[in-house]
């Protein structure tokens, strides 16, 4: 890669450029929970029958089905109560004709049972719940049961031997659920990517100290860490560097265990040479004009760490909402790359735009709007208000982003526009 290129890319091709640098994570084995999100690596198979036993989803009275024939409220079939069987244990001995046993919610059905005869069609709400009572006493049933009826039966969810959840699968609050039914506490998924990400600009200030004329706080490093976590990897944040040299290269050379290093300012054309000298010096990055406002400046190359591992390494514009939509368009896809996941495309759908959308300089304009339904289930689109890419209460508002197309001038109130959801909350 050469320094400076400077020509206009569309971000389809800034977004192929960038992800041909990633692949997905080694495999590690995870604790259940610290999965979520994570993407198996690997079949789950079942090492049983789910459930492992025949057994009742009510709690009732287990009985041999053709004692309650002709069973009625007027003409109750009386059976003598042999035992009370409660979850978790089991019964060997068997229901005899004339007699039931008393049974609760996942109890395995006792041998001889061929249906459970749920409490509400028995007397069993007029009898007293006294255990010596239960025991002894006899049990009238109001209705006849079916063959079968409230049993369920084994291997009717998972058979032995069958694949529960497919290698390629992200692990969600189901599936944590499906492998903790088959006793697994670990299970195989890609790593997490550790995100490095550098704050650079001699004006930037980390929020607790003290804000000096002329100086702001350093939005950037944490709008980009929390989207890191959300979107599944972990950040490590290097705090601030200097426009120095020597600053910015201790801080670089802090990322050399990270999987990607994210920098954010610097990279547009009016910036001090020495972020662009340091970038390239470091390892090898291009910086690219891209057709999409904000965000136009980027740059996305290697840095190569002194242990010789390449680091692919994001450039990000320093305006905070540019550099929150460069990552969200760039950075976003490189993370899921990494977690094995390719659903990276965000959900895009057709609203009416409310407001007017001027785009007269020939780029993508990612406008921060609200995206709300109507009662008829019709989706409309409003603008947060002034679109300037520093100001960050824009993207706080908003929850969606327009695509209005490089070759469009203008969006006009009423008008279908394309929009990119955020945060899917309807
Ligand atoms: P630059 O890319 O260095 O030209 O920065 C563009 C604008 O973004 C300038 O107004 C910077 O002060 C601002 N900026 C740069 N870095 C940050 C940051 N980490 N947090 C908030 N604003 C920033
Ligand atoms: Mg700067």
């Amino acid at each position: 890669m050469t320094l400076p290129v400077s020509s206009m890319i569309s971000v389809e091709e800034a977004r192929e450029r960038i992800l041909a640098f990633f692949s997905r994570l080694p495999v590690e084995r995870k604790p259940l929970l610290e999965a979520l999100g994570q993407v198996l690596a690997e079949d789950v198979v079942a090492p049983f029958d789910i459930p492992p036993l025949d057994n009742t989803s009510m709690d009732g009275y287990a009985v041999r089905f053709d004692d309650t024939a002709g069973a009625s409220e007027a003409q109750p079939r009386v059976l003598r109560v042999t035992a009370d069987l409660a979850a978790g244990y089991i019964l060997d001995t068997p229901v005899g004709p004339g007699e039931a046993v008393r049974i609760m919610t996942g109890a395995p059905i006792p041998p001889g049972a061929d249906a459970i005869v749920p409490f509400e069609e028995t007397d069993e709400p007029l009898r007293g719940l006294n255990e010596a009572a239960i025991r002894t006493s006899a049990v009238r049933i109001f209705k006849a049961a079916e063959a079968g009826a409230n049993i369920r039966y084994r291997a009717e969810d998972v058979r032995h031997g069958q694949t529960v959840v497919h290698a390629g699968r992200l692990v969600r609050p189901s599936e944590i659920g499906v492998f903790a039914s088959i006793g697994l506490t670990h299970v195989p998924v890609y790593r997490r990517p550790v995100v490095a990400i550098l704050s650079t600009g001699d004006e930037i200030t980390e929020p607790g100290d003290q804000l000096l004329p002329g100086r702001i706080y350093d939005a950037n490093a944490h709008s980009i860490a929390a989207m890191v976590t959300k979107y599944g990897g972990i950040p490590h944040l290097l705090g601030i560097a200097r426009d120095t040299v020597e600053a910015l290269t201790t801080k670089i050379h802090e990322a050399l265990d990270a999987d990607m290093l994210v920098t954010s300012a610097g990279v547009s054309r009016g910036d001090f040479d020495v972020v662009k000298d340091v970038l390239a010096r470091e390892g090898a990055i291009d910086f690219w004009t891209v057709r999409m406002k904000p965000g136009k400046p980027l740059a996305f190359g290697a840095f190569m760490a002194p242990n010789g591992r390449r680091v692919p390494h994001l450039g990000l514009p320093g305006n905070p909402v540019s550099s929150m939509v460069s990552f969200e368009l760039f950075g976003r896809p490189a993370i899921f790359t990494m977690l094995g996941r390719a659903d990276w495309q965000r959900a895009t759908i057709r609203a009416i735009s409310r407001d007017r959308v001027v785009n007269t300089d020939g780029r993508r304009f990612y406008a921060r709007c609200i995206v709300t339904r109507d009662a008829d289930g019709k989706y409309f689109a409003d603008l947060t208000g002034p679109q300037g890419s520093g100001i960050l209460t824009s993207m706080s508002a908003a929850n969606a982003l327009t695509i209005i197309p490089e070759d469009q001038a203008s969006a006009e109130p009423g008008d279908e526009i394309d929009v990119m959801m955020l945060d899917w909350e309807q």
